[in-house]
């Protein structure tokens, strides 16, 4: 199981970034964040009372103009809504309630997920008395907070934590759609014909799509006894919106396929090439954790052993932030090759969902520190003394050390590169954290 999604939603300047980065800076001396190659949705890692979590901040997502303006607030809150365990609803308890938190509000009321409002920057305590025009949201007890001074964020989170540790203890009721396979792409990658390829010959269902804010199409698909989700993020085209909302919509749809999946196939038209879009949704799904696959697809449009070879690298050179997943060039047109994506979602998961035994991890260790380089700072060496796996779906592994601040991004990627020379991590991300042990 990934971890549990906690989404902080809200309109722009009521202090969302604030209230994340402190919960997340809190930890940071354990917590290594992930480098990620953009900065629109923002994943953090945080751990409140034993739990850990994953912060969402939705914040950056808007976009300059007023009518995608206002649709990104309410996209914003339904795929809040929609795929985190608990949400966060930030306002501004400085200026008040506005339309747009209206508007919001009005959304998450319709969920039947935990919904905290956070009266943000009520930086001076117990003037619970400026409360009670935030009860007109209908959204329960508002939480006063201040997130530039951290007043009330502790009492806030425990109630976040707990409500977490609830859904936790009723899990296990979900239907198991097997491995959620998102489809993600830009439009006429062939993201649809991959699709049709992959449940056509299979035992397959396509769930319905009612609901307003169901935009993706999944198909269910059993294959040699494995059950697996397939999620088409080209599913329902709207006909009515202009280009650029089109756009906004797909960017949006794709970003919320990527939380729920388990394994992300990026399908790049060949012909083409990467485009931005193409590297920030790869930066999402690796910023997320979840495995990924990239696609060549229209490979039967492309002549020649030297084309071949020069879009191949290419992408490898534009993809270097995801250099674990496998490329595979195939022709969805034809069907050409299409078997081998399979095999790829099927390796990807395998290594995703893995868990390497403590003993091997640790003569691992026991090389690399013999061989590997040393790291220090001043008469402080740092010494490496054991590490375990702690999580899957993606691999996490803890490394205990006598200074872990003494951990450089450098010395990260060294030993997530032997790491990966010794297991078979292909197709996955993994962690690392470093705790302190003497
Ligand atoms: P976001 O757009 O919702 O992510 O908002 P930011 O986190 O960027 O904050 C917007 C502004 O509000 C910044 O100038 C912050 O310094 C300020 N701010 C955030 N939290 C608080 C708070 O608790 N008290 C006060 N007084 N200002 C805050
Ligand atoms: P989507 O928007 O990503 O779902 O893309 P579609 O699956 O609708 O495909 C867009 C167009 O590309 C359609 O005209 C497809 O027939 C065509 N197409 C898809 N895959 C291939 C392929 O492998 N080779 C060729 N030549 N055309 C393809």
């Amino acid at each position: 199981m990934p971890l549990p999604l906690v989404a902080v939603v809200g309109r722009p300047n009521v202090g969302k970034s604030t209230f994340v980065n402190r919960i997340a800076q809190a930890n940071e001396a354990i917590v290594h964040e992930m480098r990620g190659v953009t900065r629109d949705r923002s994943y953090h890692e945080a751990d409140w009372n034993g739990v850990e979590f994953k912060l969402v901040d939705t914040g950056g997502i808007e976009m300059g103009d007023d009518d995608a303006f206002q649709g990104s607030i309410r996209a914003q809150a339904i795929a809040g809504a929609n795929e985190a365990d608990v949400v966060v609803f930030v306002v501004d308890g400085k200026t008040g309630i506005n339309a747009d938190d209206e508007e919001v509000a009005r959304i998450l009321r319709k969920t039947r997920k935990p919904v905290f409002l956070a009266v943000n920057k009520m930086d001076t305590p117990n003037r619970t008395d400026e409360l009670w025009e935030f009860y007109q949201l209908g959204l329960g007890d508002p939480w006063p907070v201040s997130a530039t001074h951290g007043h009330g964020t502790g009492d806030l989170l425990d109630a976040v934590v707990d409500e977490l540790r609830k859904a936790d203890l009723a899990g296990g009721v979900e239907e198991d759609g097997g491995i959620n396979v998102a489809i993600i792409g830009r439009p006429n990658a062939g993201k649809s014909s991959l699709t049709n390829r992959l449940t056509a010959n299979e035992r397959s269902i396509v769930s319905d799509v009612a609901g307003t804010t169901r935009d993706a199409i999944d198909t269910r698909v059993e294959r040699d006894g494995r059950r697996y989700t397939i999620v088409d993020t080209a599913g329902l085209r709207r006909k009515s919106q202009i280009d650029q909302d089109v756009e906004y919509y797909g960017f949006v749809r794709a970003m919320r396929a990527i939380d729920r999946a388990d394994v992300a196939l990026l399908v790049i038209d060949s012909t083409l090439g990467l485009t931005d879009q193409d590297q920030r949704v790869a930066g999402f799904a690796a910023e997320r954790g979840c495995a990924m696959v990239v696609v060549l697809n229209k490979w039967d449009l492309v002549d020649g052993p030297e084309a071949k070879a020069e879009i191949r690298e290419r992408i490898a050179d534009r993809l270097t932030f995801v250099g674990y997943a496998p490329v595979i060039a195939i022709s969805a047109l034809t069907g050409k090759k299409v078997e081998r994506v399979w095999d790829a979602i099927d390796a990807a998961y395998a290594n995703f969902s893995q868990t390497i035994p403590t003993n091997k991890l640790n003569t691992w260790l026991g090389e690399i520190r013999e061989t590997g380089h040393t790291v220090s700072s001043g008469k402080a060496v740092l010494r490496m003394k054991y590490v375990t796996q702690t999580s899957t779906c993606p691999p996490r592994f803890t490394f205990f050390a006598n200074r872990p601040d003494l951990v450089t991004d450098n010395f990260e990627r060294f030993l997530e590169n032997r790491l990966r020379a010794r297991f078979d991590l292909t197709g996955t991300p993994i962690q690392m954290k470093f705790k302190k042990k003497d």
